[in-house]
C-alpha cells in the first residue's frame, strides 16, 4: 500500500537528498534521536533496521512510546532542522514537500481532520511539520503484508478484476495458502492538487463533488499508484478515468460496455421511480389484465414471479408513458431495439436467463450512471421489455 508509514516517509527523504545517503544511516540516526541511549545498541544492527526498511515489521510499540516524550520530540525536530532539511537537494526541496503532501492526501487511513492539521502545519516551520508527520507515520502499519481487506475495498478490487489495470500485475497473491493483497487504493482526482495542474484537470473533468467516494478511486499496484500519486499528469488522469468507466462494467455487463442505451429511457425511469404503485394514478392501468409471460423457463419460478409482479402493476402504465413521451414512438423503438440487442448479445455468450435479466439491469444503471434509488424502476422497465419484445424466445 502506498500509504504514509515509516518506510514511505524515509524513502521520500532519501530520494530528495542532495547526496547519496544510505537508508541505514538515516534510519539509525532518526531512531536514535527518539529513543533513550540504553536502546541505541539495537540500532547498530543493520539486520534489525532492515526489517523496518524492507517493511517486514511494524515499528515496535516501545519505540512509539519513547518517541512521544517531549525530549524525543525536541531531539527529532533538531535532527530534521540541522541535518535533514539542510541536506535536501535545494532544487528538489519543494518537490519533496509536495510529494509528502500528496502521499498524505491520498491515504484513506488518515482522518480528514488530521490531513487538514498537517496541511496547516506545512505552512509553518518545516522542521516542526516533518516531526509531527514522522511521529504519526511510525504509528501506522509499516509491514506491507496485507492479509485482509475492508468491505469498501472489495468492490474496487472486483472492478479491476484483481489486477492492476495499468500494468496487469495481479493484486492478490496466494502463497502457501496465505492470501496477500498488494494494491493501493488511488484517488483518480487527487484530494489536493497544485494550482499548476488544477485547471488542466478540471478542463478534462472537474473535481467530483464527493472525492472520498468509491467513484473517485481505483485499485492500482503499489508501483503504478506511487507513480501517479507523486507525479500526477493529465494524460494519466484521462487514462484512469477511462479505466474506471470500463472497470465499472463487470461480469455479464462488461460485454455490453460498448452498447448504447437511449437517454430517453431515463425519462421513463424517472416517471416510474416517482409513481406510487398503489396510488390512484395507475389504478385503472392495474385493472387491465396482462398476458402470462411465456418467455421464461417454467421452472424459473422466482424470475417468472418477479417479472409477473412488475408487469401486473406497471405494464399498461409504462405503455401509456411511452406513447405520451413520444408520439411517433421512434424513441420507444430505439430503446426496444437496444435492449433487445443487449439481450441477444448476452444470450449468444451463453448466459442464463437470470444473468441476462440482471446483467441488463446493471448495464442500464451503469450506462446512465443512475443512483441505486433507481434500481427498482430499472427492474420494472426490464420486466416490461421482456414482456413486450421478442427477447428470451
Ligand atoms: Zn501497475
Amino acid at each position: 500500500m502506498v500509504n504514509l508509514c515509516y518506510q514511505t516517509f524515509l524513502e521520500l527523504v532519501i530520494d530528495h537528498y542532495s547526496y547519496a545517503i544510505e537508508s541505514e544511516l538515516l534510519a539509525k540516526n532518526i531512531l536514535r534521536s527518539i529513543t533513550p541511549e540504553s536502546e541505541h545498541e539495537k540500532f547498530e544492527s543493520s539486520s534489525y533496521l532492515s526489517l523496518f526498511w524492507t517493511r517486514k515489521r511494524n515499528i515496535p510499540k516501545e519505540i512509539v512510546t519513547f518517541s512521544q516524550t517531549p525530549e524525543s520530540k525536541r531531539n527529532l525536530q533538531d535532527y530534521f532542522k540541522n541535518y535533514v532539511i539542510p541536506d535536501l537537494n535545494e532544487s528538489l526541496k519543494e518537490e519533496f514537500f509536495q510529494k509528502l503532501e500528496m502521499l498524505i492526501s491520498n491515504d484513506d487511513t488518515i482522518l480528514s481532520r488530521k490531513k487538514k492539521a498537517f496541511r496547516n502545519l506545512q505552512l509553518g516551520e518545516k522542521d516542526k511539520y516533518l516531526t509531527e508527520v514522522f511521529l504519526y507515520a511510525i504509528t501506522k502499519p509499516n509491514k506491507c503484508d496485507v492479509t485482509e481487506v475492508d468491505k469498501d475495498t472489495i468492490p474496487l478490487l472486483a472492478q479491476v478484476d484483481q489486477q492492476c489495470p495499468l500494468c496487469h500485475t495481479p493484486l492478490i497473491k496466494v502463497t502457501k495458502g496465505k492470501t496477500n493483497y498488494k494494491f493501493s487504493v488511488t484517488r483518480i482526482y487527487p484530494e489536493f492538487l497544485d494550482s499548476e495542474y488544477k485547471d488542466a484537470y478540471d478542463a478534462i473533468k472537474p473535481k467530483p463533488s464527493e472525492p472520498d467516494d468509491i467513484i473517485n478511486k481505483i485499485c492500482l499496484c503499489d508501483e503504478c499508484s506511487a507513480n501517479y500519486i507523486f507525479n500526477p499528469t493529465t494524460k494519466m488522469y484521462e487514462k484512469l478515468l477511462k479505466l474506471k468507466r470500463q472497470s465499472m462494467f463487470v461480469g455479464a455487463t462488461s460485454l455490453l460496455f460498448d452498447y448504447k442505451i437511449e437517454d430517453k429511457v431515463k425519462e421513463i425511469l424517472e416517471k416510474i421511480a416517482t409513481t406510487n404503485p398503489e396510488g390512484d394514478l395507475i389504478k385503472d392501468f392495474r385493472m387491465k389484465p396482462v398476458d402470462p409471460c411465456h418467455k421464461i423457463s417454467e421452472d424459473n419460478y422466482l424470475l417468472l414471479k418477479t417479472i409477473k409482479n412488475d408487469n401486473e402493476v406497471f405494464f399498461w402504465y409504462i405503455k401509456d408513458c411511452i406513447s405520451q413521451l413520444d408520439a411517433n414512438k421512434s424513441s420507444f423503438d430505439i430503446i426496444a431495439t437496444e435492449i433487445k440487442t443487449a439481450f441477444l448479445k448476452l444470450e449468444s455468450e451463453g448466459y442464463d436467463q437470470n444473468d441476462i435479466y440482471y446483467g441488463i439491469i446493471d448495464w442500464i444503471i451503469r450506462k446512465q450512471i443512475l443512483p441505486n434509488s433507481y434500481r427498482d424502476a430499472v427492474h420494472v422497465i426490464v420486466s416490461y421489455f421482456v414482456q413486450s419484445c421478442e427477447v428470451f424466445k
